[in-house]
């Protein structure tokens, strides 16, 4: 049983679990991506942040590790690759949390939550596609797990980002790849780039562009063309596919979140500022998912959610015990 569940480990979860860790609190840290970070490490890990106080300008990977470092002397359980599905309130008033992961169902006991979970969680952007979802996993990858099976295969890549661009040169060592691009400049690091335009050129990857996919051909899961279409004169043609890779980057979805019996405002949840507390006894909700008057959302602002939450989480906890104030510079120099 812990004292806090705190899902998400996002910057704002992350921080959370220092000042549980602070208050003497018990804390597991879910988070249903591999890696902890959040938006900071999913999203922009390179971007340096210039609004965190009294440090002038962090990468976001770097802020991630920062405060993994400073949470380390805690202990706290990290259970990444986990989603939180659901949780029901005991009639002790702790909370039981259904979670899933790759590997297993598990249930996970904790006196008090908080909800971390920024936009929600990342699942990859869908082309708009007709009947694509009955391909997925068999002819449409979103990311690549087993390269080798693209061996010898017509493999389509539609987008024109950093793994577009390096799926790209990497998978036409093995495969006949092709790429489908809106426009005929990429995002991508200088180096691949100077290696993308080497390897069309030789014709070795052929480049569609600008064009995009109208829809996929195929029966039974199985992929055979993709119809695609010139942006500039709306001409169509079919192109060779057992595979599609696209890569348009990652969608935020807030998911059963929102059929939780919480107080939502649009698809932010409700809290009193003062506590952090949403409309269930012993839930918090802190960052970018939770609202109330005046709300930025900004790390700054999450981080002190996180502690707000956390003191009152401990007060939900020990209804009848006062406590003194301390701070860090008492706790730890003792
Ligand atoms: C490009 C970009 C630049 C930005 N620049 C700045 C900046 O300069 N300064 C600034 O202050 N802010 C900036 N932000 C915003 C900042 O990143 C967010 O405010 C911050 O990440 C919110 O933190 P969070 O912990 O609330 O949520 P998130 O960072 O969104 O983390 C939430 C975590 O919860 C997990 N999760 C969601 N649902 C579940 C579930 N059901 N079960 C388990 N886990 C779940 C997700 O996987 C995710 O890891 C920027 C954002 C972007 C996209």
């Amino acid at each position: 049983m812990y004292d806090i569940a705190i899902i998400g480990a996002g910057p704002t979860g992350l921080f959370a679990g220092f000042e549980a860790g602070m208050l003497g609190l018990k804390a597991v840290i879910i988070d249903t991506l591999k890696y902890p970070g959040g938006q900071c490490s999913a999203l922009y890990p390179e971007k340096p942040i210039y609004d965190i106080p009294a440090i002038p300008a962090i990468k976001a990977e770097d802020l991630t590790q920062n405060l993994l470092k400073q949470i380390e002397k805690f202990n706290h359980k990290m259970e990444l690759g986990t989603f939180v599905e659901n949780y029901t309130k005991n009639s002790d008033g702790t909370f039981t949390l259904k979670t899933i992961s790759e590997k297993q169902q598990k249930k996970i006991n904790a006196k008090t939550i908080i909800i971390a979970i920024g936009g929600g969680s990342f699942g990859p952007n869908r082309p708009p596609l007709k009947g694509i979802e009955e391909y997925e996993d068999t002819s449409v990858f979103y990311m690549v797990n087993n390269k080798k099976q693209f061996e010898g295969k017509n493999v389509v890549i539609a987008g024109g980002g950093d793994s577009a661009v390096d799926w790209a040169i990497l998978l036409s060592e093995i495969a006949s790849v092709s790429i489908i691009h809106r426009r005929d400049k990429f995002r991508a690091h200088d180096s691949s780039l100077q290696q993308l335009n080497e390897l069309i050129s030789s014709g070795k990857i052929i480049l569609h562009a600008p064009y995009q996919m109208k829809s996929l051909v195929g029966q039974n899961a199985n992929l055979n063309a993709i119809e695609i279409e010139n942006i500039s004169d709306n001409s169509t043609k079919k192109i060779d596919a057992d595979f599609l890779l696209p890569f348009f980057g990652l969608a935020m979805e807030i998911g059963p979140v929102k059929n939780w019996s919480l107080e939502f405002e649009e698809k932010y949840i409700k809290v009193d500022h003062s506590s952090m507390a949403t409309s269930v006894d012993g839930i918090f909700a802190i960052g970018d998912i939770a609202t109330y008057k005046g709300k930025l959302k900004l790390i700054l602002c999450g981080f002190s959610e996180a502690a707000i939450a956390c003191y009152s989480a401990r007060s939900y906890i020990y209804p009848e015990k006062s406590f003194h104030f301390e701070y860090s510079t008492t706790t730890f120099n003792k």
